[in-house]
């Protein structure tokens, strides 16, 4: 394959994973990212603590050959652990039957981290920091970037817009009349912080849960044996207490995903969805690999791989931004009835003893990926 050169709009998790598999490939990889990024600031803003990383994004890491390194720093989840106000004792409730149904604890910090020392390491990649999307035109395949030193312009083979949920490249797609994005109502609100308390060791293997009926908290387990504790709530509703910062979910799915024969969307800039599946994350690094999949088949880049791309990912972006919005009422509503919790305990005994008679949960199907088929 011909050397490329890519420019690609945030070195966020979609953005850095792109960046190193790209750099690998030994192309000319610039990152434009408008933070300064280190460890100290990298979960500064607001941004989500933890993640869950499900099968999906263990895929990917592993297409990768990161898997091993970013588990060393996850700890497994064998299901949800879920504490009910009437009940003295918090109730377990099973994420699948088997092995490989269980989610991973990570910290943004170290997982960013991770990508970014990989990708910075990969010759060929350059990171910009403090650098911004001034203009993009996606026909003459040329950018204009501003910096603290001034304004200067890059023309590329391939533009990756990985910058985010209020991605300001697909802004600029979209003020051109180029591509369609449609906001989807959500009426939920999340707040996050640390617990001071530790939880034992046992409890660590859970993702701890407070169903509320008009939200809920999840604890994830951090290395430390503490939990970050992520208060989902409906706008205007429970609960009273302040937090520092409350943050609206933002929904949103796009449309196309790419332009032209070398522009294209990944990660949440082309699709936004609510938490409760905890999905987002793992679609990023999903879409990065898959797209990255496509161009090596392929040998090159254009409009029908770009097109491929979007095929074989926007379907199930869309479909993952309607099921993680109806997943908050099992973990707001359903997880309060322990009869419902109690049928997840048969359903998945029945699975491990009747495997070819008991599908795969719909939460086990949908978070676990396309990159092993
Ligand atoms: C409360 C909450 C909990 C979540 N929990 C999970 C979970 O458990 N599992 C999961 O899979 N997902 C989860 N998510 C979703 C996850 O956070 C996102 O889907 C994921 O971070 C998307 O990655 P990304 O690379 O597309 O964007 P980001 O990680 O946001 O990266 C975007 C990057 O672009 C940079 N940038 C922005 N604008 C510009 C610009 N103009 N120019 C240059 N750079 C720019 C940003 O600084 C950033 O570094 C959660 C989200 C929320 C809100």
């Amino acid at each position: 394959m011909n050397q490329m050169r890519i420019l690609i709009t945030g070195g966020g998790i979609a953005g850095s994973f792109a960046a190193l598999l790209l750099g690998r490939d030994g192309h000319e990889v610039h990152v434009i990212e408008k933070r300064v990024l280190n460890p100290e600031n990298i979960t500064a803003q607001g941004r989500t603590g933890n993640f869950t990383l499900s099968e999906r994004g263990r895929q990917s890491l592993k297409f990768a050959g990161l898997l091993d390194k970013v588990m060393e720093y996850a700890l497994p989840l064998r299901g949800r652990l879920v504490h009910l106000p009437y009940s003295p004792f918090a109730l377990p409730s099973p994420y699948g039957a088997l092995q490989e149904d269980c989610l991973h604890s990570i910290s943004r910090t170290h997982l960013h981290m991770i990508l970014l020392e990989e990708a910075s390491a990969t010759p060929g990649v350059t990171y910009h920091f403090g650098h911004e999307l001034a203009d993009v035109d996606p026909f003459k395949k040329e950018a204009r970037i501003t910096s603290p030193e001034g304004e200067w312009s890059m023309n590329y083979d391939l533009f990756i817009g990985s910058d985010g949920v209020h991605s300001v490249t697909r802004g600029m797609l979209v003020e051109r009349g180029l591509v369609k994005v449609d906001f989807l109502p959500s009426e939920w609100c999340y707040a996050e912080e640390s617990s001071e308390q530790s939880v034992s060791l046992e409890q660590r293997e859970y993702l701890h849960v407070w169903p509320q009926s008009d939200g809920v908290v999840c604890g994830l387990p951090m290395l430390d044996g503490t939990l970050r504790l992520n208060y989902l709530f409906r706008k205007g509703t429970w609960p009273i207490r302040q937090f520092a910062q409350v943050h609206r979910i933002t929904r949103l799915k796009v449309d196309p995903w790419f332009v032209g024969d070398a522009t294209v969307l990944i990660g949440d800039a082309a699709h936004s969805m609510s938490p409760f599946l905890g999905q987002g994350m793992n679609m990023a690094l999903e879409d990065a690999a898959v797209l990255v999949l496509k161009i090596r088949q392929a040998g090159r880049v254009g409009a029908e791989v770009l097109k491929e791309f979007q095929d074989a990912r926007q379907k199930i972006a869309n479909a993952l931004i309607e099921l993680s919005e109806e997943h908050s009422v099992t973990l707001a509503r359903k997880l309060r009835n322990p009869v419902f919790i109690a049928k997840q305990h048969l359903h998945a005994a029945a699975r491990r003893r009747f495997p070819a008679f008991f599908d795969v949960t719909a939460y086990n199907a949908w978070t676990r990926g396309s990159l092993a088929n």
